[in-house]
């Protein structure tokens, strides 16, 4: 039976640590905040904003939820994004994906200021991943390293494969694990024989988006397999990429869902905004 890494309690210790770090900042006047904002009424994304302005609180750092209507123009998301890039109380800033059909994404991230980018979207800081000079690392990617940390998981030389070559999740993710010195390679849906690449990887990492697509027969034994799924199924149920009861009998290490990956890309939006609010006032 594998052992779990349990993301809802190292994300708490990260938490708690970053509340204390908060704390400090603010008897040094220094006040880490996070505008987030969203237009439209995606179920899916209010869950996750409601959960960004819990985890705020939490942190002891200041939240400003927009909530726009469907029908905003690109115009006025362009103009409310560009005031809250020079708002001195605002040190993160993000705008909830995805956004409704009428708009340009990516026009939108890229208007972002990127000393305030706390999902690192930005092309910039998507350029900064590339040759390892990070301000920001991309929530879920840096969820998975903090998690693999925690455990005392070292990917150095180690075959890694993830499945998914996403801009948010996949590409940072394979990036982060190189930068370690692993071995990695991407998939996506044009690989051949993906069942045999999975079986390869010492640490399977999987973000595909589909219910339960990776099966036992795709497991090394003993691998690390980490899921970054979340698809509702048609039960309601919320679960991974992974499925879970074939998996566990054959790894050494995996995430559940809930409680892996995605409570772990919430701790490292309150990291960003922490960082970003200490490197707004190093420039001061
Ligand atoms: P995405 O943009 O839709 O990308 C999916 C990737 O999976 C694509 O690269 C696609 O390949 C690949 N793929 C799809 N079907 C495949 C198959 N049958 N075999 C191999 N590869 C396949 O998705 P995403 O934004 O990266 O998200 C992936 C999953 O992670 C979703 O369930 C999402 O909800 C979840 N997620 C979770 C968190 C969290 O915090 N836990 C954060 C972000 C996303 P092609 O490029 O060839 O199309």
């Amino acid at each position: 039976m594998a052992v779990i890494l349990d993301g809802k309690a190292v994300a708490e210790k990260i938490k708690t640590e970053l509340k204390a770090q908060v704390e400090g900042l603010k008897t040094n006047g220094i006040h880490p905040s996070l505008a987030v904002v969203v237009v439209g009424d995606d179920a899916a994304s209010r869950v996750y904003v409601n959960g960004k302005i819990r985890d705020c609180a939490q942190v002891g750092i200041q939240s400003w939820e927009y909530a726009l209507p469907a029908q905003t123009t690109q115009q006025e998301l362009l103009a409310l994004v560009k005031k809250l890039n020079v708002d001195d109380e605002v040190s993160g800033l993000l705008v909830q994906l995805p956004l409704p059909a009428h708009f340009d994404e990516k026009a939108i991230i890229d208007a972002i200021d990127p000393n305030k980018d706390v999902d690192a979207f930005h092309p910039v800081n998507v350029g900064k991943i590339m040759i390892g000079d990070y301000d920001f690392l991309p929530c879920t990617p840096a969820g998975v390293m903090a998690l693999l940390d925690a455990y005392g998981i070292d990917v150095t030389g180690k075959e890694c494969v993830v499945i998914g070559r996403s801009n948010i999740v996949g590409k940072p993710q394979a990036m982060l694990l190189l930068h370690r010195s692993a071995t990695v390679t991407i998939c996506h849906s044009r690989t051949k024989d993906l069942k045999e690449v999975a079986r390869r990887a010492d640490v399977l990492v999987v973000a595909i988006g589909k219910a339960e697509f990776v099966t036992g027969d795709m497991i090394k034994e003993g691998a690390v397999v980490i899921d970054v799924g979340m698809n509702r199924r048609a039960d309601g149920k919320l679960v991974g990429d992974v499925n879970f009861a074939e998996a566990e009998k054959l790894a050494g290490y995996i995430t559940p869902v809930p409680g892996g990956v995605g409570v772990m890309t919430r701790a490292m939006l309150m990291k960003n905004t922490v960082q970003a609010a200490k490197r707004s006032a190093s420039r001061r």
